[in-house]
């Protein structure tokens, strides 16, 4: 290991080129794993979703799920990529406890989908990602390790689950990336969430990073401008999009230091550390040859008929990036304001809301407003907070029908994530709606008036300005449930 110090992250981009590749696996959401009818559902007792099959026993024989394939067209369409008019599984050979087969059936060279592409856009950019290629395989079991931290260093015992072994996986690879610069790691992050908002608009697989059903391996390299692309290491275990950039970004200065000693990239696979952010060896990289690939021979070549593609391709829906674009347009929104709320996560909440009868800049308003702010303070997605579009639209229609204002509004808001009920609902029983009727404000006007003699003065002297102290006092007598415009008029019309 080098001891140079490492350079800058910075320093390190100048001076070298950067190259990464993304290969990420989706798990698919079917019913029935991807060789036999066994359950996929998550959560289950261990090893009670297996059969002869999935635990690789003698004699057994898989059958391919057509759904899962059907799923994985969709996937390589949704990418652009061209879809093969006959391809087969192949076996992966290694030895692995949580696999009991002994190999894994994959896909090697006769990839189902292939050369395909996705935009993405990146501070305002676009970028073409290159896909290389979609396969499908299928997913190992899980070790669980017991006694000590929960690694297998130190553990007292090894036990294995093969509910999961069988799940259809898609593997998703995309070929280098060059040319992103320093700007790499945000790349490779604005990829994988476009992936995840596609994969995830084909219905196919919830596409949770947290609980693995969508995971992704960075590829980083560096070499000198004009030289050949260098060694590649490969950081498995990022588990978050925001994983996905650290982990292209620690790699980069540490392969920087490493180069500018005049030492070798070994290629490796290293583990990235959610806790300190940087990346630690894991395997030395086997290469295809070690894996003895062949065509698996108990499972029939896949000839997807072109009519069928065909009409798959027709049926694909609006795809994110496509849709955010008509959104941005119909909300009139800056890409600033889209930005914030994407980041939000809140355009399905606002396109909801507006279906349920609210201006979108009404709907925006409460979701970005004082919803965000409830989400944060109590540490929930938006989509948590407990209020649905169709409640937000009839608060808004309370206050465009002049019943609440902004002020009450807010105060119903509270009685509806309270669990009270609807806003009309919360706005009955707890009292709250304009007093506009002007009877019942004159007497509070007095009294503010009366209370406040300077101020009045000042209104009677010219200083219609000075009237907010006014209606100030009136609205805080009435606990904010005067109309302010109405208030306004009373004290001027009194005053002049
Ligand atoms: P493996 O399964 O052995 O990791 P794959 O072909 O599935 O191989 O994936 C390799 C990934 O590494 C691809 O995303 C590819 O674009 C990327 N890659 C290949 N060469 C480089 C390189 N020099 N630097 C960075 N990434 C690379
Ligand atoms: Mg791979
Ligand atoms: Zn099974």
């Amino acid at each position: 290991m080098s001891t140079a110090t490492l350079p800058s992250y910075e320093d390190a981009t100048t001076r070298y080129e950067v190259v990464i590749g993304l290969e990420t696996h989706v798990e698919l959401g079917t019913r029935t794993k991807m060789f036999c009818g066994c359950s996929t559902v998550f959560g289950a007792e261990p090893n009670t979703q297996v059969c002869p099959v999935c635990l690789g026993l003698p004699g057994s024989l898989p059958v391919a799920n057509g759904a899962a394939i059907e799923a994985t067209i969709r996937i390589g369409l949704a990418l652009n990529c061209g879809i093969a008019k006959w391809c087969r599984f192949a076996r992966k050979n290694y030895f692995y406890p949580d696999m009991p087969k002994n190999f894994q059936t994959s896909q090697y060279d006769e990839p189902l989908c292939e050369d395909g592409y996705v935009d993405v856009d990146v501070d305002g950019e676009t970028v073409r990602i290159p896909i290389e290629r979609v396969h499908l395989e299928e997913d190992t079991g899980k070790s669980l390790h017991v006694g000590g931290t929960g690694r297998i260093q130190g553990s007292s015992e090894s036990l294995v689950d093969y509910n999961r072994a069988g799940i259809p996986l898609v593997e998703i690879v995309t070929r280098p990336i060059v040319g992103a610069g320093a700007m790499a790691p945000e790349v490779a992050r604005a990829y994988v969430t476009e992936l995840r908002e596609i994969v995830r608009s084909l219905g196919v697989s919830d596409v949770r990073m947290e609980q693995g059903s969508l995971r992704c391996d960075v590829n980083t390299s560096l070499n000198l401008p004009g030289a050949e692309w260098g060694t590649r290491t490969e950081t498995k275990n990022v588990n978050s999009l925001r994983s996905v950039e650290r982990a292209a970004r620690s790699e980069i200065p540490r392969q920087a230091s490493l180069l500018d000693a005049g030492e070798r990239i070994v290629q490796e696979t290293r583990h990235f550390h959610e806790d300190t952010g940087d990346t630690t060896p894991g395997r030395s990289k086997e290469t295809a040859t070690d894996y003895r690939y062949f065509p698996e021979p108990d499972l029939a070549p896949m000839a997807p008929d072109p009519q069928w593609v065909a009409d798959l391709k027709a049926a694909l829906p609006e795809l994110p990036r496509q849709r955010r674009k008509r959104l941005q347009a119909q909300w009139g929104l800056s890409d600033h304001d889209m930005a914030s709320v994407l980041n939000a996560d809140a355009v399905d909440l606002i396109e909801a809301t507006i279906a349920a009868g609210a201006s979108s800049e009404s709907a925006r308003k409460w979701w970005m407003g004082e919803l965000s702010r409830h989400a944060n303070d109590q540490d929930l997605d938006l989509a948590q907070v407990p209020i649905t579009p169709a409640q937000v639209a009839q608060l808004q229609g309370l206050i465009d029908a002049g019943t609440l204002n902004d002020k009450l509004a807010r105060q119903v808001i509270e009685g509806v994530l309270a669990g009270e009920g609807d806003p009309e609902k919360v706005a009955n029983a707890r009292g709250l709606a304009v007093v506009s009727d002007t009877g019942a404000l004159t007497k509070a006007v007095d009294d503010a008036i009366a209370a406040n003699p300077d101020v009045a003065d000042k209104v009677r002297g010219g200083k219609v300005a000075a009237a907010g102290a006014l209606v100030g006092a009136v609205m805080k007598a009435t606990k904010g449930q005067a109309d302010a415009k109405t208030v306004r008029e009373l004290i001027v019309q009194k005053l002049s």
